[in-house]
């Protein structure tokens, strides 16, 4: 479809039918969908150089998806998953930055992005029913729509230790990583952190740096990936059953792609259980050991306490030293977000890798020559934090949004965010958030596009109906909210602290923020709305420049 141009109004701003934020897998599918498919004038907007999102601000050593790559693509366009081929069953992040690169060209979008441009302030203009942006560039923009694909993880956390910039060394941040080589040959390297980032980046720097401390605040559960070539039988049953597969995939609870268990962990034997466990350890993968082996792993204490302690004593099994492995081991639930890592347990076995327990004995704080906790010293030439993101919610925030009556999206998710369907807030009428708090906990890009195409329907069905301006009624988020606290409740997530419920970043409220019934009941949740002619919805027709 033709697009519409955007003009310049009397204040010299440029007006769009559609503001996009985000140039990552959302952002980008959102700048297709709208201006290509829908033909509506759409600007987007990129804090960084260039587009990817994740996959551009994440270039450490060892980054790579753990989502089989099969399911780690866009699906809407047949030629276009045919066409490209994928080298690994778990790219390294340069394949999955190439293939966005290469989608952001086939579509023609990089005409519509203003990179290394960040959106300050959006603010809803109830005369006009459009909303105004202001970006650090100093542009000012009115757009009727505005869709963010800011990012679930995306929003640094970088602690700040005493003494910081006093360490001569170089420190980087796993998401914030320079875009040219680093060199860590005859270097004495510190890891601050042990998540997902963490685990690649330690196994990954390991063999090259001199000695490398990793400061461990809290051990995870970690399984293997069993990385290697994409599987061409895999690649060919999709292709025979392309439909088929991707419905699979949508109707499932992790939108992963794999074969979900549907057997409680309390019906097997204890020999069942480890022959399950054993088979899914040899074929990898973190959301599989916790969904394909039973279906009750992050509901049931019992199904979760045997695949803790399955894991606990590979652990014990693979690292030779007792002391070392009995600091690895976590004691709590398995219920964060899974993690799988080739070889990361059995790098502890190397002569040049130690292992502080920073619960134990806190870091301190950086001198000039390195860490200090709180019984010794740690010289080190570079210290990476590896310490995550402000979650869901961090990017969000960071943009002053007003929305009806000056209201501020800051006061209200002050306690916590509040959506609905993960999508819409109250009061802030055509703001859309692609993968917004209370939404799917999910393998992302199918749940984006699941979304894009949904708010493609809302923009649509707005427009034909002669309206200006759409928006969850306050009941319909209250039953949503509700709804979420119960499903989590019934599951062991809330149980542990993690970014998951906003713990891992001081002062932020500690709440449910997702819809963990999964992604077909999402996807329901999503088809009944749209059925239902947006009942939960308030259309508006307020005449522009009323
Ligand atoms: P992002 O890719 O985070 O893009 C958001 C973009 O918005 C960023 O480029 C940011 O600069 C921009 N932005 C934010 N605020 C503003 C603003 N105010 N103005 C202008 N621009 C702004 N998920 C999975 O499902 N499977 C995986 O295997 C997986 N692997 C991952 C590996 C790593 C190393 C990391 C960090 C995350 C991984 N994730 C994975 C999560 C990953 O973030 C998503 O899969 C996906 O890439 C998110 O895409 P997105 O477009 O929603 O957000
Ligand atoms: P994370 O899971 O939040 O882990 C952060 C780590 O830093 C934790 O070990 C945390 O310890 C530690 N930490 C945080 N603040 C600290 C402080 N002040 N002092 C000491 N330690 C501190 O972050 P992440 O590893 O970047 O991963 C976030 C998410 O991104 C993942 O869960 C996943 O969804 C995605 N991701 C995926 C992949 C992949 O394999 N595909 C790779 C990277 C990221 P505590 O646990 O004690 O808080």
């Amino acid at each position: 479809m033709n697009e519409v141009a955007a003009r310049q109004d009397a204040d010299n701003r440029t007006d769009v039918d559609v503001a996009v934020i985000g140039a990552g897998f959302a952002g980008l599918y959102a700048l297709h969908k709208l201006r290509n498919d829908l033909g509506l004038s759409v600007q987007a907007f990129e804090q960084g150089s260039d587009i990817g999102g994740t996959w551009y601000w994440n270039q450490y050593p060892g980054a790579r998806s753990d989502t089989e790559v099969t399911a780690y693509c866009y699906s809407f366009d047949r030629d276009l998953f045919d066409q490209w081929r994928w080298s690994q069953r778990y790219p390294r992040q340069p394949e999955i930055l190439s293939y966005l690169a290469m989608f952001a060209d086939r579509y023609d979008l990089r005409r519509s992005i203003a990179f290394d441009t960040t959106v300050l302030s959006a603010t809803f203009n109830e005369q006009t029913s459009r909303w105004e942006l202001q970006t650090d560039t100093g542009d000012r923009w009115t757009a009727q729509f505005l869709v963010e694909g800011v990012g679930l993880l995306s929003s640094t956390n970088l602690p700040a230790f005493p003494g910081q910039d006093r360490f001569a060394g170089e420190i980087y941040h796993t998401s914030r990583w320079p875009h040219h080589p680093v060199d860590f040959h005859g270097k004495r390297v510190g890891v601050i952190g042990t998540g997902s980032s963490g685990v690649q980046v330690i196994t990954e720097v390991a063999p090259e740096a001199s000695h490398l401390t990793v400061f461990q605040r809290t051990p995870q559960y970690i399984v293997p990936a069993q990385h290697g070539p994409l599987d061409p039988g895999l690649l060919a049953r999709i292709d025979a059953h392309y439909d088929e597969y991707w419905r699979g995939v949508l109707d499932s609870i992790t939108a992963f792609g794999f074969d979900e268990s549907d057997v409680p962990a309390a019906t097997a034997s204890e020999e069942e259980r480890e022959a399950v466990f054993e088979r899914q350890w040899n074929s990898g993968g973190g959301f599989q050991f916790m969904f394909a082996t039973f279906n009750d792993i992050g509901t049931s204490r019992e199904a979760n306490n045997a695949a803790t302690a399955f894991i606990r004593r590979k652990i014990s099994q693979i690292v030779s030293d007792p002391e070392t492995a009995a600091r690895l081991t976590p004691h709590d639930l398995y219920a964060k977000r899974p993690i799988c890592c080739d070889g990361y347990y059995e790098t502890f076995n190397r002569e040049n890798v130690s292992l502080v327990d920073i619960k134990a004995s806190p870091i301190v704080q950086f001198t000039e020559r390195g860490i200090r906790t709180e019984d010794a010293e740690y010289d080190l030439d570079v210290v990476i934090f590896a310490t995550g993101f402000d979650a869901v919610t961090g990017n969000y925030l960071k943009i002053d949004h007003r929305g009806r009556r000056g209201l501020r999206l800051r006061d209200k998710w002050s306690h916590r965010p509040r959506t609905h369907l993960g999508l819409m807030t109250a009061g802030f009428p055509n703001l859309f958030m692609i993968f917004g708090p209370m939404g799917p906990f999910t393998n992302q890009p199918p749940a984006h596009e699941a979304q894009v195409n949904w708010i493609a329907d809302v923009v649509r069905s707005v427009r034909e109906r002669g309206m200006n301006a759409i928006e969850p009624t306050q009941d319909a988020e209250d039953q949503w909210i509700q709804a979420c606290d119960q499903i989590a409740y019934s599951t062991l997530f809330p149980e542990t602290n993690s970014w998951i419920n906003g713990a891992n970043i001081p002062g932020k409220p500690i709440t449910v923020m997702f819809y963990m019934a999964g992604m077909g009941s999402y996807m329901g949740q999503l088809r009944d709305a749209a059925n239902g002619g947006y009942a939960d919805f308030l259309f508006d027709k307020q005449p522009v420049g009323a």
